[in-house]
C-alpha cells in the first residue's frame, strides 16, 4: 500500500487537483490511514471516559492526617528504660527536676565533701572545660541545686536524671558517657529504711523477683553511711564474666543517707534528713537483657536497637 501510494504520488502531475485527489485517496477519511486514525481517536476517547468514571473522589487536604506507614528509627533502649524508671518513681510521689550536664567545681566536688586530693577531681577521671566548668560525672551535683531551690517546700521527693561523663578507658563495665538516675527523699523523719525500700522496689519492678538484690556498705563522699546495691549477674548466670569481674554480682546502684555537710550546703533546716539513690541505667539494661558489655549501648548497632523497639 505504501509503495503503491508513493509511486502514484511520484506519478502525479504538479497540478493541484491531482495532488488533492491523491490526498483524498490515501490520507482522507475513507483511506486506510484515515480509518485507522479515526478508530484510534475513538478508542482513546472511550478509555478517557472509562478512566474518568473509575478515578476515586479526591479527598480534601487534611494537614493533621498521620501517615499510615511507620517512619524508620525508634527510641533508644536507655531512653525507654529511663521512661520506665521515671514512671516507677512517679508512682511513689517522685517528680522529675531539671539538671544541667555542665557544672561548676563547687557543686561537683567542694559542696559534696570530695577531698581536695580525691582522684575523681583529676583530669584523668573528669572532663574539664574552660573556666572551671565540669562535664558532670554524676547527677548528685544537681541534687544540691534542687535542694537549695526548694528547701522551704519540705518534705521533698524528686528525681534528677540524664547523661554523665567520666574520662575512663571504656570496657565491659565502664564507658565515657553513661546515664544515671538519682532519686532523693528529704524531710523530717527520713531514714535509711526509706532508701532500702526505694532500692528494693525499683529492683523488683524493673528486674523482677529473681534479681536477688543485696545491700553492702560502700563509702561515697556525700553520704554517711553509704551503700551499694548488687544484683545477680544474668549475662554469666552468676558464674563470673568481664561485666561482673568474675564475682557473679553486679553493682547497679549506690547511695546512702545524705551527709550533714551536704544538707547544710543546701541550707536545709538542721532536723531534716535525706536519702539519695543513684542508678546506673546501662548496667540495669545489661542485667535485664543479659548483655555482658555495656559498650553495646553506645554502639548504636541497628541489629541490637531493633530488638528493643
Ligand atoms: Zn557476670
Amino acid at each position: 500500500m505504501t509503495d503503491a501510494a508513493l509511486a502514484e504520488l511520484r506519478a502525479c502531475s504538479a497540478a493541484p487537483e491531482d495532488l488533492t485527489h491523491w490526498e483524498n485517496r490515501h490520507l482522507g477519511r475513507r483511506s486506510l490511514l484515515g480509518r485507522a486514525t479515526q478508530e484510534l481517536t475513538e478508542a482513546l476517547a472511550q478509555r478517557r471516559a472509562q478512566a474518568a468514571r473509575s478515578e476515586p473522589a479526591r479527598r480534601p487536604l487534611d494537614p493533621t492526617h498521620l501517615p499510615e506507614s511507620r517512619p524508620p528509627g525508634g527510641r533508644h533502649p536507655v531512653g525507654l528504660l529511663l521512661d520506665e524508671a521515671l514512671r516507677h518513681f512517679a508512682e511513689s510521689g517522685f517528680s522529675l527536676r531539671e539538671s544541667p550536664q555542665l557544672e561548676d567545681r563547687a557543686h561537683s566536688f567542694d559542696l559534696l565533701g570530695v577531698a581536695p586530693d580525691h582522684p575523681t577531681r583529676s583530669p584523668a577521671h573528669t572532663f574539664y572545660a574552660e573556666g572551671g566548668v565540669v562535664l558532670r560525672g554524676h547527677t548528685t551535683a544537681s541534687v544540691l541545686r534542687v535542694l537549695a531551690a526548694h528547701r522551704t517546700e519540705l518534705p521533698l521527693r524528686f528525681v534528677v536524671a540524664g547523661p554523665c561523663h567520666r574520662n575512663t578507658v571504656p570496657g565491659p563495665r565502664f564507658v565515657t558517657q553513661f546515664h544515671q538516675l538519682e532519686a532523693v527523699a528529704v524531710g523530717p523523719g527520713v531514714r535509711m529504711s526509706d532508701l532500702k525500700g526505694m532500692a528494693a522496689g525499683f529492683v523488683e519492678d524493673i528486674l523482677g523477683p529473681d534479681a536477688d538484690p543485696r545491700l553492702r556498705f560502700r563509702s561515697f563522699p556525700y553520704v554517711s553511711p553509704g551503700l551499694a546495691v548488687d544484683v545477680a549477674c544474668r549475662p554469666c548466670r552468676t558464674t563470673g564474666c568481664d561485666l561482673c569481674r568474675g564475682s557473679g554480682r553486679l553493682e547497679i546502684m549506690g547511695g546512702g543517707l545524705l551527709a550533714p555537710a551536704v544538707l547544710r550546703a543546701a541550707r536545709c533546716p538542721d532536723e531534716v534528713r535525706g536519702v539519695a539513690l543513684a542508678v546506673s541505667l546501662e548496667r540495669v539494661l545489661a542485667v535485664r537483657h543479659a548483655l555482658g558489655d555495656i559498650r553495646h549501648f553506645l554502639s548504636n548497632d541497628p541489629r541490637l536497637l531493633a530488638q528493643f523497639d
